[in-house]
């Protein structure tokens, strides 16, 4: 499998040949614990620092402002958690439909009463045919007891970026917390912390070439902040458990690297995108993109093929070596339609026939080609063994 051709790297990304370096001498002589009073575990410590730091410098933050969680999920879970607990007087959340299960299973299951805790009221924005929420729904749907605003601020399946410093604005003006789910968005736009209305940021490793198993969550300074995890007195008291310092010093050098390949990100990433994008659009029929054409990471294009399925596609691609992924990994397997299509009411039948593609640096124009060569005739062979899509094709002519 040494040719794969890895376009899924909203799922997650290879780990980066410099991270794998950075991290392994604390596999080996370095295991020191960095709270331990000795000299041999306190050596360790200086590396969290610095890898605080690093993650810190791509946001635009106060190492202070870091907090070293296990994973994206965690980060977003430890950020709702934390709002509603610091003010037991508001009980609503405002998120949208088109959340990560991350966000979207923890604010439908706050609305659920439970006996140990009380229920929520949660506000779940639709979005339009492009995947865009409407600021003015937003900024409605606010009220007195509204805690917390958490929105994405890239989707992981079309790619749509929302406006995330008009939403902060909206949320200041208002008097309430924001939190994003930058989990897509961080290492691939640029970000400025120090100069954006923003209170609690997630981010996970393994999205930026770092491994999986390791996130963190910004929150700014003068942010009241309850715990997700208790324990010891680690990351300042918000969050116990012993430091992972070869993922966290992995984390660090991710980070790093993704200042350095922002530039690439911007250019030749979204170079190699359009030029993927553009190509299968011109050849293959009835095909459309999904989301907002230009509101978009520079990695990420989805697109609907009317009439087939995703997962075929996805298994004849895979035959060629190539990975994409239908829908979101979270929802692969099941057959159920993504919840992100839905919400922006693409037909059912071009939401079954959904695929996105993914990119990193990592990939090259000739990989690219291959794609551009394998995909049409795919496509026109699965819609020649469907008799609704012959038929279907044949109408629209
Ligand atoms: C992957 C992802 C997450 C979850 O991160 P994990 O580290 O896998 O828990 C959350 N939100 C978005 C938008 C993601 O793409």
């Amino acid at each position: 499998m040494s040719k794969v051709i890895y376009l899924d790297n909203n799922a997650t990304t290879a780990v980066a040949p410099e991270v794998r370096q950075a991290m392994d001498p604390f596999l080996g002589d370095l295991y020191g614990n960095p709270s331990s009073m000795h000299t041999f575990g306190g050596q360790v410590a200086r590396h969290v620092d610095s890898a605080r730091e690093r993650v810190a410098r791509l946001l635009g933050a106060d190492p202070g402002e870091i907090i070293i969680t296990s994973c994206g999920t965690e980060s977003d879970n430890a950020a709702i958690h934390s709002a509603l607990a610091t003010q037991p007087n508001r009980r609503h959340i405002i998120t949208t439909r088109v959340e990560h299960p991350a966000v979207l299973a923890l604010a439908r299951a706050l609305t659920q009463a439970a006996p140990d805790r009380p229920h929520y009221r949660v506000t779940e924005l639709g979005v339009d045919a492009q995947g865009m929420i409407n600021l003015k729904e937003l900024e409605a749907a606010i009220d007195d007891e509204t805690a917390l605003v958490s929105v994405m601020w890239a989707n992981n399946e079309t790619g749509v970026m929302f406006p995330i410093e008009e939403i902060g604005a909206i949320c200041r003006r208002r008097g309430v917390l924001l939190h994003t789910d930058a989990v897509q968005a961080v290492g691939k736009v640029p970000i400025n912390l120090s100069k954006l209305p923003v209170d609690m940021l997630s981010l996970s490793g393994h999205k930026l070439h770092a491994p999986k198993g390791i996130g963190a969550l910004y929150v700014r300074r003068g942010t009241r902040f309850a715990p997700l995890i208790v324990g010891g007195h680690q990351e300042h008291n918000r969050r116990g458990g012993t430091e992972s310092v070869p993922l966290i010093v992995a984390l660090g050098m991710a980070a790093e690297l993704a200042g350095r390949n922002m530039q690439a990100e911007q250019t030749r990433v979204r170079a190699l995108r359009d030029r993927l994008e553009q190509g299968i659009l011109a050849t293959a029929p009835a095909a459309v993109l999904n989301g907002h054409p230009e509101k978009r990471l520079p990695n990420t294009t989805n697109i609907s093929f009317e009439y087939v399925e995703g997962e075929a596609i996805l298994l004849m691609l895979d035959q060629h070596g190539i990975c994409a992924s239908s829908g979101s990994a979270c929802t692969s397997g099941s057959l159920e339609p993504s919840h992100v299509l839905r919400a922006m009411g693409v037909p059912f039948t071009a939401a079954h026939g959904s695929i996105r593609f993914s990119l990193s640096v990592y990939n090259t124009p000739e990989e690219i080609d291959k794609v551009l060569a394998v995909l049409p005739p795919i496509i026109r062979r699965l819609r020649e063994i469907s008799p609704f899509g012959r038929e279907k094709l044949a109408a629209a002519k």
